[in-house]
């Protein structure tokens, strides 16, 4: 068992270190503050060769895996949570691409996110189905070489600003999760529009809103995979994922300790520094305990996936991962907030925008509930190979 990151992570990590501190961290209150979408962010991305981290370099990737993504969102979730999530859209959107698509669809998908020439999003959820995925109720009709989607989604993450638009829809409606197939939508398609764009409590620098489908005609090549076998694609594609949310999560507790521990240190109550007093200098010890615990689920439910075991066997360890890193995200911007006293509470201070976006984590692929239902169900089953 080797804990060392090979020469090429580090020098990866090094990097986002470097552009995350000089062109991130300066705009992170303001991105939240006008709750615009920085595209120079997604073009300092660009520059420095970051959009294709985790894809091969077949498709203009950098062949650096999930692992190498995990390690650069969480750099770059140290500053800003909104930030992370952009480079965490080059896998999310894709994923299924990745996993099933077809030689042209990741040529043109994958290429054009690496390249940063398209911006995709993943269209799953739905006012009426959210934790139950195979609920969905948008329709997929085959009609001769075409496919006509019908339905509403909801809280897209991207969607305002994306290009392409993977989206679960029903293709046999009676036959439940069995009846779900995935479709690639180009932005521009007639009958696909953006509806409601949220106003939302955190995350702010990434737009949420409504995909609307009504009578979208796609060719019969825009389905990913195959037909009425993409329940389990969709599946898959949230298990790669879920390492790259919970890294979010580890990267925003270590960016709230770290910014906490300076204010202690600097900060005087009764003639000492905070940093002094042990109530909270145990506080931060918990903090540095549970990082570092969340820490080595991030990066071995990544080393997982770039094993390419995204199944169901090894769903578990990336709910594991998921559930606990964005518990730890906000447990620790909760007591960092603490340790700032009132100035934690104020809008000056990072620190009240690390405990609204930590929020996000507990909810967004698959809610903490939702991956305990999957961990408990493996302990039970007896499938968690280590028991
Ligand atoms: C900011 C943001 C961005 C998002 N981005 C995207 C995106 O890009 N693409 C996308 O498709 N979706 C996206 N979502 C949607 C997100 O994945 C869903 O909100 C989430 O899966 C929960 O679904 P729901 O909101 O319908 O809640 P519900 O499913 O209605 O759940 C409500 C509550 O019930 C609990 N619950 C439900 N079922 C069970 C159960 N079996 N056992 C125990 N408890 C249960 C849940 O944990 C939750 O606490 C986003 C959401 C947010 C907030």
């Amino acid at each position: 068992m080797d804990f060392r990151l090979s020469d090429e992570l580090r020098l990866l990590r090094e990097t986002v270190r470097r552009l995350a501190r000089e062109k991130i961290a300066p705009r992170a209150a303001e991105i939240d503050e006008t709750g615009e979408y920085p595209e120079d962010v997604f073009q300092a991305f660009k520059e420095a060769g970051l959009l294709g981290i985790c894809h091969p370099e077949e498709y203009g990737g950098s062949g650096l895996g999930t692992l190498g993504l995990c390690l650069a969102v969480e750099e770059v979730a140290k500053y800003c949570c909104a930030s992370g999530l952009i480079l965490l859209l080059t896998k999310l959107s894709t994923s299924a691409i990745a996993l099933g698509g077809s030689e042209d669809q990741k040529q043109k998908y994958i290429r054009g996110t690496c390249e940063g020439t398209r911006r995709g999003c993943f269209c799953l959820t739905e006012p009426g189905a959210g934790s139950d995925a195979a609920g969905i109720s948008t329709r997929a009709e085959r009609r001769g070489d075409y496919y006509v989607l019908n339905g509403t989604k909801c809280f897209i993450s991207g969607a305002p600003v994306a290009d392409f638009f993977v989206v679960v829809a029903k293709t046999n409606p009676g036959a439940g999760h069995r009846g779900v197939s995935v479709f690639v939508v180009d932005g521009g398609t007639p009958g696909l529009s953006i509806g409601k764009v949220e106003r939302k409590m955190g995350v702010k620098g990434v737009p949420v809103s409504e995909v609307i489908l009504e009578d979208c005609r796609v060719p019969a090549g825009a389905l990913v995979g195959v037909e009425n076998e993409g329940f389990k694609l969709v599946m898959s594609s949230l298990n790669s994922v879920r390492p790259v949310v919970a890294a979010r999560g580890l990267g925003l507790a270590e960016g709230a300790l770290q910014y906490a521990v300076e204010y202690a240190r600097q900060r005087r109550a009764f003639g000492r520094p905070l940093s002094d007093f042990q109530g909270l200098r145990w506080m931060m010890a918990e903090m540095a305990m549970e990082i570092e615990a969340a820490r080595w689920l991030v990066y071995r439910a990544a080393l997982i996936v770039d094993e390419g075991r995204v199944g169901r066997e090894a769903a578990p360890y990336f709910s594991i991962a998921k559930a606990y890193a964005s518990e730890v995200a906000v447990r620790t911007a909760h007591r960092a907030l603490q340790i700032l006293g009132g100035y934690g509470y104020m809008k000056d201070y990072p620190m009240e925008r690390f405990y609204r976006d930590a929020r996000q984590l507990m909810i967004v692929e698959g809610t903490s509930e939702i991956q305990r239902e999957i961990i408990s169900r493996a302990i039970v089953d007896g499938t968690l190979n280590w028991l």
